[in-house]
């Protein structure tokens, strides 16, 4: 058989490079980079993808069970699809409406999310369809949608090559985003300015010891960075630095800002945050003097109880200092997973359908109907993920989970446990049997991202193809397929689809903001939205002369501390994330012999003056525990934390970070606080 090149989508993060999957003789043999948003570039993680795709764990059958207690069956589809729509319909009868809670997944596609989400609301007549954003970037949407009208990143990548200045906060990007860390860090190297804003000294910061007068870092305690931004806009105002002509004519609400941040005055920020006052006016002076500033940030500032108060007061800096509208400005979110962007552009959320309609406007409610060919669609807004398994057992009996693997992503996994066991009814369908898959009645095999065809939709609202290269192994299928085949054994027929460029057919006619978007524009090249028609070019930043909602909204927030405190018991705040060499919860990157190499293994990171305080060298093993659980791993002392802070990332089963998080949730977006609570470290 002749050596394929075929060009698609990395799976891996938000960044969405472009890559060539060499194939011979249906197998695929290496990963070479294309052209795209990583610039003719892979990082680590992209060069090894043709490492697991053939792994020998990958699933090649369904599977069920009677019961828990039971080994799991290998089956046929067909056994597969009439249990489950046994199982279904029993809950689906007994309890009219919203008994079911749906994972759709932000590592699948475009085209997979949109017709899960239908099933969901079409078939099972529920919106509990919510999907890892929750955890991630939900406190964006809602925030940016406030106080912008639209929830995602406003710039692209290619305006991190013309910004004057970085203020990188809460984002770790030369881990999580390598080709985006590599551009700033050309930046700097240009003579481009950087301030970092995190309570980890990451690599990014250190490029202080190179380039001395671009770096500035900034050390903020964990969870104040509503003070820490207050701060800084009072200062700028103070100084007459702020942009009087943008904030006239584009925004609202100003006064009410200015209030609110006068009582954080340098001194009292200072005490809050641990930034010493001639920094902050420092880094207040830079940004307020900048022409081009890119506000940049991830889950350093969602993951908090008061995630969306600290969204909107980046969108508050960026506004007071007229940095929207324009390239090279903007408030720029770095999602984390390939597809996080679209899973939400394509209704994985409780609240919208495709294209961030609401499900509460009764003229949505009515055109998606008509369409979907049902009598009508529920008002209202589902459960959210950490909701959803909340009520397992009482309003929940049965879980449909594509893609995702919450035991190890969501917080409090003990907790989550139970929950499951709870269930009448737990489906998941996945690439291989993931911690999530052994406590479910049903495993269903799909197909991976090199095995079918489809868009995913990267940080920038980006949409790019991906492309089959090989044939799935054993009986595994197409997510849409298997939904489609699942709703028709439910009695519905309008989910069944030949290829997905129908499905992305129907997405167009159904969400102005794709409407442009279909296959055969694809081919050429790559779309972002919003792309209304089909002579639309996409739109490479937002809120040109006008934002989404007309005039920008300052939304004045106060400081809250974590919702969880620490005390003798429980001295020091966590701190969880990710590394560069893994990939949220290992699934692929723990499949992957480089990447393994690279690191494998659990760690805690800890100061060096609380290693000595409680005898603890480095590469010791330790227990961690907080109110939810204990783990058992590595110590590594360093002075990357701060005294009275430790950092756990969160890809290790064996040492699951999320056994100690918390599920304290932002009033507003509903996302978990991974990012902080209290913890106790002990010596073995
Ligand atoms: Fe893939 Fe992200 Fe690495 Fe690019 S930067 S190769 S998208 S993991």
């Amino acid at each position: 058989m002749a050596i394929e090149r075929i060009q698609t989508t990395c799976v891996y993060c938000g960044v969405g490079c472009q890559m060539i999957l060499k194939a011979n003789d249906g197998k695929i043999v290496q990963t070479l980079p294309a052209d795209g948003p990583g610039k003719g570039k892979l990082c680590i993680k992209g060069w090894s993808m043709h490492e697991w795709i053939q792994s020998p764990d990958r699933l090649t059958s369904p599977l069920i069970r009677n019961s828990r207690d039971e080994p799991f069956k290998e089956v046929s589809w067909d056994e597969a699809f009439d249990f489950i729509a046994e199982r279904t319909k029993k809950i689906v009868d007994a309890y009219t409406g919203d008994a079911f809670g749906v994972l759709v997944s932000a590592k699948c596609t475009n085209e997979d999310n949109y017709v899960l989400q239908k099933l969901a609301r079409a078939v099972l007549q529920t919106n509990n369809v919510d999907h890892c954003a929750r955890l991630c970037h939900s406190s964006t949407v809602t925030g940016l949608a406030k106080a912008f009208g639209s929830g995602a990143m406003t710039n692209s990548i290619d305006d991190f090559d013309v910004a004057d200045l970085f203020f990188i906060t809460g984002s770790n990007p030369t881990e999580q985003h390598p080709l985006i860390g590599s551009r700033i860090v050309k930046a700097v190297a240009r003579g481009k300015k950087v301030i970092v804003a995190d309570p980890r000294d990451i690599d990014i910061a250190k490029l202080r010891e190179v380039h001395p007068e671009n770096v500035i870092y900034i050390r903020q305690k964990i969870g104040t960075d509503v003070a820490l931004l207050n701060g800084l806009m009072n200062i700028i105002i103070q100084e007459g630095l702020h942009d009087e002509e943008f904030i006239k004519e584009r925004t609202e609400n100003f006064e009410t800002l200015k209030e609110k941040v006068k009582e954080y005055t340098p001194s009292k920020t200072a005490e809050i945050t641990g930034v010493a006052e001639e920094d902050l006016k420092k880094v207040a002076k830079l940004i307020g003097e900048t022409d081009k500033v890119s506000f940049v940030f991830a889950m350093g500032i969602t993951q908090h109880t008061t995630g969306v108060d600290n969204v909107l007061s980046v969108a508050n800096l960026a506004m007071l200092t007229g940095n929207i509208g324009r390239p090279g400005t903007g408030v720029n979110p770095l999602r984390g997973q390939n597809n996080v962007q679209g899973a939400c552009d394509m209704g994985g959320l409780v609240d919208v359908f495709p294209g961030y309609q609401k499900v509460a406007d009764p003229s949505a409610r009515a055109k998606f109907a008509e369409h979907w060919k049902v009598p009508s669609l529920s008002d209202k807004p589902g459960l959210t993920v950490v909701e959803i398994t909340n009520n397992a057992g009482e309003q929940i009996k049965g879980m449909y989970i594509m893609g995702e693997n919450p035991m190890i992503t969501d917080p409090d996994i003990n907790h989550l446990r139970e929950a499951f066991g709870k269930l009448d009814l737990m489906i998941v369908q996945d690439i291989f049997m993931t911690e999530t898959g052994e406590l479910a009645d049903v495993v269903l095999p799909s197909a991976s991202f090199a095995e079918r065809d489809g868009t995913f939709t990267n940080t920038e609202r980006r949409v790019q193809r991906t492309r089959k290269v090989i044939d799935p192994p054993g009986e595994a299928k197409p997510d849409w397929w298997i939904v489609g085949e699942i709703a028709k054994r439910l009695g519905y027929d309008h989910l069944q689809y030949q290829s997905v460029d129908q499905i992305m057919d129907e997405i167009a006619e159904l969400t102005p903001i794709y409407g442009g978007i279909v296959f055969d524009r694809l081919e050429e090249g790559t779309l972002q939205w919003p792309c209304p028609t089909k002579d639309h070019p996409g739109t490479p930043y937002l809120h040109k002369g006008q934002f989404s909602r007309g005039l920008g909204s300052f939304n004045p927030a106060d400081y809250k501390p974590p919702y969880e405190k620490t005390d003798q018991k429980y001295p020091f705040v966590l701190n969880t994330g990710r590394v560069l060499h893994q990939y949220h919860s290992g699934t692929m990157t723990r499949r992957s012999p480089t990447l393994v190499e690279q690191g494998n293994e659990a760690f805690v990171e800890l100061n060096p003056k609380d290693a000595e305080k409680l005898g603890v060298v480095d590469q010791e093993m330790v227990k961690v525990s907080s109110r939810r659980g204990e783990i058992s791993l590595k110590a590594r002392v360093s002075e990357i934390v701060d005294q009275g802070e430790i950092f756990i990332p969160f890809h290790y089963a064996e040492a699951a970070a999320n056994a100690l998080t918390i599920r304290a949730l932002d009033p507003s977006s509903k996302i978990p606080e991974f990012k902080a609570c209290a913890c106790r470290i002990e010596k073995y």
